[in-house]
């Protein structure tokens, strides 16, 4: 089940929520939607749901190449699992799960039989068919987590959509759903729309990812492409730590602080004034020169507790540079604070402005 919203804005009062987004999501496919808190992803994700009109004018929805506007949140099949598990406290995690099937009008509805099946073969999938008859307040967040989704599942939705489905919870569950996630959106491919607002977890569980900022879509690409290649300023300081410089283009060559370099990417040429980001794993320190263009800097603070060593600089022109490298580099080098380094940038990226 595809999913393609064309040019869709929505108005609250004055305010824009969302501004002419246009997105397709393939069969099968997850996508995650990428941005800060307000720019727009839990509107877009209702408007996809029904759960919320777009403004009048705008093109269609379409599930399946098939228009959906009309269709009323109940008959769009989407299933849903939000930030806060909103799991029914007074039944048991079995009954969760069933719920949407005893629900069922009888003509739809499966016999007790049946549902007992599929309900146990969705907690066996969430790995908690052990844990079928606690309550709510017997499991864990992360476990919770998981009893939202499979009740989401129980109702074979064309479509799930998720929003922040692990917001509220610690940095080691978060990071143990979403490969497991991963797994199982690799064994059901189900059309799924995630959203959130960790680069880190939209990067690692998405197919793509949809950078959204002020209620516009920056960016869609691979994790690797919107890593990589970011196509603005925003998305290169969404998606991880950077250091910027004013810098000027002239001839092919930007300047920069006491640096000169050749503009490195022909595709978007630029003149004039412009900034200059380097990723603070994108450079090489060094403690003495060797007739490369570098900065000049002094140590300020060094974090080396972590898979890379964080080094806080200060340059001549007291500038505040961030640079990582290897625990092996770093011990080679004797570094603390006060010591005297040379940043060598290998690898820049100009945007006009
Ligand atoms: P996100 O999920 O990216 O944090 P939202 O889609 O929830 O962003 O909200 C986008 C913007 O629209 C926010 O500034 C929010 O305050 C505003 N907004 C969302 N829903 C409503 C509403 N029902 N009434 C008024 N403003 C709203
Ligand atoms: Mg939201």
């Amino acid at each position: 089940m595809s999913i393609e919203v064309r040019n869709i804005s929505k108005t609250f009062g004055t305010f824009k929520a969302l501004d002419d987004v246009s997105l397709t999501v393939g069969t099968g496919e997850l996508v995650a939607l990428l941005g800060p808190s307000g720019s727009g992803k839990t509107t877009l994700l209702r408007i996809i749901a029904g759960l919320e009109q777009p403004d009048p004018g705008g093109g269609p929805i379409l599930f399946h190449q098939e228009g959906v506007s009309e269709r009323h949140v109940s008959q769009r099949g989407v299933g849903f699992v939000f930030q806060h598990y909103a799991l029914f406290r007074h039944l048991s995690v079995f009954e969760n799960v069933a719920f949407g099937l005893r629900v069922k009008r009888r003509a739809e509805r499966p016999s007790r039989a049946v549902i007992r099946a599929r309900v146990h073969q969705l907690l066996q999938l969430v790995q908690l068919d052990q844990l079928a008859h606690r309550y709510p307040h017997q499991l864990s967040g992360g476990q919770r987590q998981r009893v939202a989704l499979a009740r989401a599942l129980a109702v074979e939705p064309r479509v799930l959509l998720l929003d922040e489905p692990f917001g509220a919870l610690d940095a080691k569950v978060r990071k143990e759903l979403r490969a497991w996630l991963r797994r199982l959106h690799d064994e059901l491919h189900m059309t799924s729309v995630f959203v959130t607002h960790d680069q880190d977890e939209a990067l690692e569980v998405a197919d793509r990812v949809v950078v959204t900022h002020e209620g516009r879509i920056e960016q869609t690409g691979t994790p690797d492409e919107v890593f990589h290649h970011p196509a603005t300023e925003f998305v290169m300081n969404f998606l991880g730590d950077v250091n910027t410089f004013h810098a000027r283009v002239q001839a092919g060559r930007v300047q920069f602080n006491s640096l000169e370099l050749p503009f490195p990417d022909n595709r978007q040429q630029i003149v004039g004034q412009a900034r200059v980001f380097v990723r603070p794993f994108d450079v090489t320190i060094d403690t003495k020169t060797n007739g490369l263009p570098a900065l000049e800097a002094r140590v300020v603070r060094v974090h080396s507790a972590g898979p890379l060593v964080r080094l806080e600089l200060r340059t001549g022109e007291d500038q505040r540079l961030v640079a990582e490298i290897s625990q092996e580099r770093f011990r080679t080098m004797n570094l603390e604070a006060g010591s005297r380094v040379y940043v060598r940038p290998r690898h820049i990226r100009v945007f006009a402005g």
